[in-house]
């Protein structure tokens, strides 16, 4: 007996007629392609998605924001209540210059408002600095996907970016690749963060995507970070913190910084947001030789040029995508017209206190409305 055969009626399309011929990328464009789910990337989607651009956001970690997370000890410190002029000031350049539109556009004010409308309760601490209520980064983490989920914006994890290429057709400005798909895009906004803490995410892939599609980049330093110092005041003072300790900074016997705050003696030397803060000038201006004096209840101690601690456990990373290189009112790159960026990628850093999740934030918003308008 002869296996029956399916009789094929007149008009009936072909058995793979259903397949797809070869796909145009106007079947897929979308209109932004976010690359990275920190701070500045769901922050960007959740405006994205308000304002109705469709964006897919693309995150390699199975978890999104690992680094928010450890924001503030874990209770995320993510803005500070005081004018976006202040906090330019504050900050100092380059990045005030670079933020001035950004920041104005998106002052402190403006995103506290944004979270306390999105359901998320504040506290403001004596010195003004912004927490969740709760004191938990989660609560704030939880109030960005909560509102990606509301306004159908697509988070893929699991989602690593490993390359993006320009192409010459009118809708489909880029092809975003993964080892498993490509999504052809219109814009593409990268905020794959600094450097440091990799894992967390934040391992610079961003910053070599930026560099194949013609970008230069400034070299990594760390931004916030504590001194490595065996000194016998530390020693006697291991697992203590000090309030209000100042911290100077001295070239060639003249003072050039000076700081105040908090001081942590550690196994190693010396953190908390005072050395911090010293570290993030000695980061950006790079004296050859120095002296760093920390004073505390009258007592002085001066130390030769310490060592800081590495990079990868740095609060903030300067360096990276260098800022002549971005349009400071779109975030757009001056190198490839419908490419922007948000966020630590950028050669931006602030002092401790909520400098730099504002920048993140400020950024992304500063990007979305000119891919919206773009
Ligand atoms: C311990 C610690 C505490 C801090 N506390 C505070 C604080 O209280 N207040 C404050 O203002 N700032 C704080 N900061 C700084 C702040 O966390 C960062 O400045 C901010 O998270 C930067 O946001 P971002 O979105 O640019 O980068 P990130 O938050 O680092 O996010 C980048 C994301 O991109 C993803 N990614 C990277 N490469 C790819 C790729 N190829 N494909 C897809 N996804 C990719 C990463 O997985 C990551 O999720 C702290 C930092 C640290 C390390």
């Amino acid at each position: 007996m002869k296996p029956r055969q399916h009789q094929r009626f007149k008009n009936q399309p072909k058995p793979d007629a259903h397949k797809p011929g070869p796909r145009k990328p106007d079947d897929f464009h979308l209109p932004l392609t976010i690359v990275g789910g920190g701070a500045a990337g769901l922050f960007a989607g959740c405006i994205a998605g308000e304002g109705k651009l469709p964006s897919l956001i693309m995150e390699r970690k199975h978890k999104p924001a690992r680094k928010l997370l450890m924001c503030g000890n874990g209770r995320c410190n993510l803005t500070k209540n005081i004018s976006a002029a202040q906090m330019l000031e504050e900050m100092g350049e380059p990045a005030a210059a670079f933020l001035n539109h950004a920041l104005n556009a998106c002052p402190p004010a403006a995103i506290m408002r944004w979270f306390e409308q999105h359901r998320l309760n504040l506290k403001q601490m004596p010195d003004r600095r912004i927490f969740p209520r709760t004191e938990k980064a989660s609560d704030v983490l939880h109030t960005l996907t909560d509102t990606l989920r509301d306004t159908a914006t697509a988070l893929a994890l699991n989602t690593t970016v490993g390359s993006i290429e320009t192409t010459s057709h009118p809708t489909a400005g880029f092809i975003v690749s993964t080892q498993s798909f490509k999504v052809f895009t219109r814009n593409v906004l990268l905020t794959t963060g600094g450097v440091s803490y990799p894992k967390t995410g934040s391992v610079g892939d961003g910053q070599k995507i930026a560099k194949a599609l013609g970008h230069s980049l400034l070299p990594y330093r760390p931004g916030l970070i504590g001194f490595v110092i065996d000194h016998p005041w530390i020693r006697a003072r291991q697992g203590h913190t000090m309030d209000n300790a100042t911290i100077r900074i001295i070239c060639d016997s003249r003072l050039t910084y000076a700081g105040e705050g908090q001081l942590d003696c550690e196994s190693w030397g010396i953190g908390g947001a005072a050395a911090y803060n010293a570290s993030r000038w000695l980061a950006r201006h790079q004296p050859a030789d120095f002296e760093l004096e920390w004073q505390v209840q009258g007592e002085i101690i001066r130390v030769r040029k310490p060592a800081t601690r590495p990079l990868k456990e740095a609060i903030v990373t300067v360096g990276g995508v260098p800022l002549n290189e971005i349009n400071p009112r779109t975030m757009e790159s001056l190198k490839c017209p419908g490419l922007y960026f948000a966020g630590e990628i950028m050669d931006i850093d602030g002092p401790t206190g909520g400098y730099n999740l504002s920048a993140a934030f400020a950024t992304a918003k500063c990007a979305v409305d000119a891919a919206r308008g773009g």
